[in-house]
């Protein structure tokens, strides 16, 4: 195992930088707030880490590419702020998240309030779900998972024209694996920063997805014209376990930061560093490093205080193993998701130890 370790003074350049206008604008900032970001150069800081590499197809081994720090994101000419006329981030679901309707809409209610915590500040609103016929995209089997995918960049065309007039961006996600041209074997997501519109799948997150028993196979596609969508009608959808929530959430929040102008961090441990394959991205923890969080924090304008209240609220209210006061069924809808209940309940300690810094 390889530690990525920067000095001090790096991650203090990558947080604060060296133009004196954004220093300024930093020293701006609540003092409170800027005694939790200095953590990120704090030499024993409890509450930030290096990040490890375990192999050389960790993604910051096989793909070089240039560190972003505050400054650069700043400076990104092309990068998209929320605006108070698009505050709003909106989620399609495409095709049937659970197996049955009553578990995709918890599914996708669960996920709407934790983005809504996690981009404190903006409103989270769900789009009517669609089934893939509706979406006119191109399908195949492929080769050599022989399971269905849908083309990645015409659901991205098809939420486009959907945009919203308030949306800052639609995120469409999807228990259908996706290839984004036909060379390419599969993709995770595709993203348009410019139109500000995402397709994630959680596809390959499901228990089964790369065993020879996964229900998804097509023997072989019969397939009447390219315009017959009746093989995605009860075509097979990964059973919703509680690593399947945690490996969604973290995809969403992680693609999400990318359309905000976020690049793959190299700073310290993070959700916005780069995964090339899914040990990876289990490894990469819930929160934001203080590049992050500062760069998050500029394109939207939390209290940071305020975002960590509203984080803890959530996971009090819907992932932690207490129930929640006032139940939001009657009895015969209700049904209880696996929530990843202790790596909320470990994040929660966490986000009360950043508290505490911040309310000292
Ligand atoms: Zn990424
Ligand atoms: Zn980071």
């Amino acid at each position: 195992m390889q530690i990525v370790q920067h000095s001090q003074q790096t991650l203090k350049t990558a947080l604060i930088s060296k133009n004196p206008k954004l220093v300024s604008q930093y020293e701006k900032l609540d003092a409170r707030e800027q005694r939790l970001m200095n953590e990120a150069f704090q030499p024993a800081s409890e509450l930030f880490g290096p990040i490890t590499l375990h192999s050389q197809s960790d993604w910051i081994t096989s793909h070089p590419e240039a560190p972003q720090d505050f400054e650069a994101f700043f400076s990104n000419p092309y990068r998209k702020t929320p605006s108070p006329e698009k505050h709003s981030i909106y989620i399609q679901s495409i095709g049937a998240l659970g197996n049955t309707r009553v578990i995709s809409e918890e599914y996708i209610k669960w996920l709407k309030g934790y983005c809504e915590a996690f981009f404190y500040g903006l409103k989270v609103k769900l789009l009517e779900p669609v089934s893939v016929s509706a979406t006119r995209c191109s399908f195949r089997v492929n080769d050599h998972t022989h399971n269905l995918q849908i083309h990645a960049g015409q659901i991205l065309n098809f939420l486009k024209k959907k945009k919203p007039n308030d949306a800052f961006c639609v995120v469409g996600i999807t228990m259908i694996d996706l290839y984004p041209r036909d060379s390419w074997n599969f993709v995770f997501g595709q993203a348009s920063l410019t139109d500000g519109v995402g397709i994630f799948s959680f596809a390959r997150y499901g228990r089964d997805f790369y065993t020879s028993h996964y229900e998804g196979k097509v023997k072989k596609l019969q397939k009447k014209s390219s315009n017959d969508y009746s093989i995605f009608d009860n075509y097979c959808v990964p059973e919703v376990t509680s690593v399947l929530l945690l490996r969604s959430c973290k995809t969403l929040t992680h693609e999400i930061g990318h359309i905000f102008g976020l690049r793959h961090c190299q700073w310290l441990t993070c959700l916005m560093q780069g995964s090339n394959h899914l040990e990876e991205a289990d490894r990469r923890p819930l929160n934001l490093c203080p590049i992050c969080l500062r760069k998050l924090q500029c394109a939207i304008g939390f209290s940071i205080v305020e975002r960590y209240k509203a984080l803890v609220r959530w996971i009090d209210d819907e992932s932690s193993d207490t129930p929640r006061a006032t139940p939001k069924h009657s009895r015969e809808d209700n049904v209880n998701l696996p929530k990843p209940v202790e790596a909320f309940k470990e994040w929660k300690e966490w986000i009360i130890k950043c508290l505490a810094v911040l309310q000292k």
